[in-house]
């Protein structure tokens, strides 16, 4: 079936087969096969981002958004509201901030200033998505249209997104971003599901399915950017780290990215400094965060609550079924709403 003739019909079949996926995908280890089937298939491929030597000129921001202009979104210029909110995220008209994440920025240089052994410094931080070992942006979705691909990269389908924000609800970095007025949902039910489409960072994955690095790295003057296998850069991450006397991020976090920071300057600092701050709190670095979906119930029921659609039955009686610890889940829960409220703040 050709995307550009996905109805009504044809939405209803795949919410059907959803429900019934996602059950499936939060019971036993709570991962979906395809990640298995991946993980068969060769060990996929990683970055690896050297604090040390990034000096925040962005050339690897404009190499993304020359690369991907092409796919940003167009919304309708009457963007309808949607019940029970009566604003949207529209982000068409700031196209050219190049200062966070939006559908239209998909790496962003955050700068952070901090104390460190008594000295003032000030460390360049790329950011985008960190293409999780075990997706939970992946494994909440309703619709099932975030992929994990065999070569690593997390890649949401544009075509079949709702943009009901579950996925950035769920990142620990709040990295997808929400463009209204675009896509299926116009065509559903404007007023009452989803909201738009969730857009990010793919990984470059055309580039690295020809065996091409992402355009990025290729760009970054300074070598910023390394991306190869993934047993490679995770040995490669650990030894300039042990170099520098420094510190690593990523590599246990959210259950394991592909994503490996390298810092001079210990990550529980960095994040100290980043939380303070309330403009980038929400994309903060806290070390050994915990993959939500191994950790908590309560960040789901609050995403089924926020995300009004079919697969809010999928994911709710998933949740049911997997998790036991209550009193810890509502804790987590409750941090990682006021981070996402926080984001959205920031970005209206
Ligand atoms: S990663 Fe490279 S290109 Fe990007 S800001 Fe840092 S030094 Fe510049
Ligand atoms: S960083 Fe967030 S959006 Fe990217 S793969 Fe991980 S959970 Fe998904
Ligand atoms: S991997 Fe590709 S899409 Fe992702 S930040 Fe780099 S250039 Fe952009």
């Amino acid at each position: 079936m050709s995307k550009k003739n996905f109805n009504r019909r044809e939405f209803l079949k795949r919410a059907g087969f959803s429900l019934a996926a996602g059950a499936a995908v939060y019971s036993g280890a709570g991962r979906p096969a395809r990640l298995f089937a991946a993980g068969r298939e060769k060990e996929g491929f990683a970055t690896v981002i050297d604090l040390a030597r990034c000096a925040g000129c962005e050339t690897c921001v404009l190499a993304c958004r020359g690369k991907n202009a092409g796919r940003y979104p167009e919304p309708v210029e009457d963007i309808p509201a949607y019940w029970p909110r009566k604003g949207y995220e529209d982000w068409s008209k700031e196209r050219e901030r190049t200062d966070r994440l939006t559908p239209y920025n998909w790496l962003f240089v955050q700068r952070v200033t901090l104390q460190d052994g008594g000295e003032g410094r000030t460390l360049n931080i790329p950011r985008r998505c960190m293409h999780c070992v075990n997706p939970p942006c992946a494994n909440l979705c309703p619709f099932g249209i975030i992929e994990k691909t065999a070569e690593g990269a997390v890649v949401i389908d544009h075509d079949y997104c709702f943009g009901g924000a579950k996925c950035r609800h769920v990142c620990p970095w709040s990295i997808p971003q929400r463009q209204a007025g675009t896509g299926l949902y116009l065509k559903i039910a404007p007023q009452l599901a989803g909201g738009g489409v969730m857009y990010k960072c793919d990984f470059c994955q055309d580039r690295i399915s020809e065996g091409k690095v992402p355009a990025c790295v290729a760009a970054c003057p300074y070598k910023a950017l390394h991306f190869g296998p993934r047993g490679e850069m995770l040995a490669l991450a650990r030894q300039w780290a042990a170099e520098l006397e420094g510190d690593l991020y990523g590599v246990e976090e959210n259950g394991g990215t592909a994503t490996y920071y390298v810092s001079p300057v210990a990550f529980s600092l960095i994040d100290g400094a980043l939380q303070a701050n309330p403009k980038s709190a929400p994309l903060a670095m806290t070390p050994g965060l915990e993959n939500p979906l191994h950790a908590s119930t309560a960040t789901y029921l609050k995403a089924m609550l926020i995300a009004p659609f079919a697969g809010a039955a999928a994911a709710g009686l998933a949740v049911y079924k997997q998790f036991t610890a209550p009193q810890e889940v509502e804790q987590q829960a409750d941090k990682k709403t006021g981070q996402t409220k926080k984001d959205t703040e920031q970005g209206e």
